[in-house]
């Protein structure tokens, strides 16, 4: 049997992040992933400026490839607004790995089944036991089926269906496209250059809403492939493959005892853009601050809005998740553009 004082589960931007601050406060903490890293991880890699800042990131310093758009093309309806910006892309498959051994925490390789809490301690699979427990394995998180489902279910308005591919090309363009509401898609589609000749291209939706049109993602990954075609030449190297998350909703019981979720365990993604990266990241250094200070853990000011809460965050908000209820308040907005 392994003990440690903190356990993670789960060594993506929640878990790297937490546990960073934790090591750096000389605690005691091992992580556990199911895989080696670094493995794949299905997402576009876009950051903004926040996340970087978060991270205390010196880009001239990331030994990875890292790119920064200088303008984020919005289409909607067969308008193209080309929008100044600075925000960045790095790939998943770099980027976790290496945050992950920067924190400078032990990782072992385990994929995480049962837990059960016994006085003060957590056990894990009976092969590891802590006194606390941070939840950052993603949706599947063992630590939310285990601990916290009941307290607080997932919210299925709130889930996303996405689809993307990660391949190398030789792309011309260099700035982010985003599609919104292409053929009646209740989400948007993407084009995400990386440095060293990778794109990232995608769709994403609400579930519940694709389910009631009758819809499927891949008729809507079909449609956005073909329009790649027509417009860069890009020829689909493979299929693509999927990956579901949770958009923000209510926060209530992302603590119990002294077990923590982060990132999106606890559903942490913004209602607008479904950015997931930062608020992650963000979480994971707070659960950090609770257990090393012994203060609350709050998450109600982490941004939902990637693009500021006004009216256009407030309309995409409304046209994603409508059926999850009323959109709430947006505190602390952070601006894409
Ligand atoms: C297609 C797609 C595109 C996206 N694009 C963006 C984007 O461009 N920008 C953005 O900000 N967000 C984006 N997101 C959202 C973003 O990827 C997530 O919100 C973010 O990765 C959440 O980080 P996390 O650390 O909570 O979880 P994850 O990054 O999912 O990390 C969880 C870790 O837990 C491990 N794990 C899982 N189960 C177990 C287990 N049982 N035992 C042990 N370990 C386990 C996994 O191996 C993984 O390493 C996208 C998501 C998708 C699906």
């Amino acid at each position: 049997m392994r003990s440690a004082e903190i356990i993670i589960v789960g060594g993506g931007p929640a878990g790297s992040a937490a546990a960073r601050s934790l090591k750096a406060a000389g605690a005691d903490v091992l992580v556990l992933d199911k895989e080696r890293f670094p493995r794949h991880k299905l997402c576009a890699g876009w950051i903004t400026p926040q996340a970087v800042s978060d991270l205390q990131l010196e880009i001239g310093a990331y030994p990875h490839g890292f790119l920064s758009f200088k303008r984020l093309h919005w289409h909607l309806r067969g308008l193209g607004v080309p929008v100044p910006c600075v925000q960045h892309s790095i790939r998943r498959f770099e980027f976790d790995a290496w945050l992950l051994e920067r924190s400078g925490a032990e990782v072992v390789q385990h994929a995480v089944k049962d837990i059960r809490t016994d006085g003060e301690y957590y056990w894990i699979d009976e092969a590891f036991r802590c006194r606390y427990l941070i939840g950052a394995a993603g949706t599947p998180c063992p630590v939310r089926r285990a601990l916290f489902d009941q307290l607080s279910p997932r919210t299925r308005a709130l889930q996303t269906a996405t689809l993307e591919l990660e391949f190398p090309y030789d792309w011309r363009d260099p700035d982010c496209h985003l599609w919104f509401f292409e053929h009646g898609l209740p989400g948007y589609s993407w084009y995400v250059p990386k440095a060293s000749g990778w794109l990232n291209v995608g769709v994403g939706a609400m579930a519940s809403r694709l389910k009631q049109r009758g819809e499927n993602i891949r008729e809507h990954w079909r449609h956005f492939a073909s329009h790649l075609e027509r417009r860069f030449r890009i020829r689909m190297p493979s299929d693509p493959t999927g990956y579901s998350y949770y958009v923000r909703g209510a926060l209530d019981g992302a603590r119990i005892g002294n077990a923590f979720l982060t990132g999106d365990s606890a559903g942490l993604a913004t209602r607008d853009l479904c950015e997931g990266i930062g608020p992650a990241i963000q979480s994971g250094q707070r659960a950090a601050d609770a257990i090393l200070s012994g203060s609350a853990y709050t998450l109600g000011d982490i941004t939902r809005a990637s693009l500021g809460g006004g009216l256009i965050s407030r309309a995409m908000d409304w046209a994603f998740t409508r059926g999850a209820g009323p959109s709430i308040p947006m505190p602390a907005p952070h601006r894409v553009v």
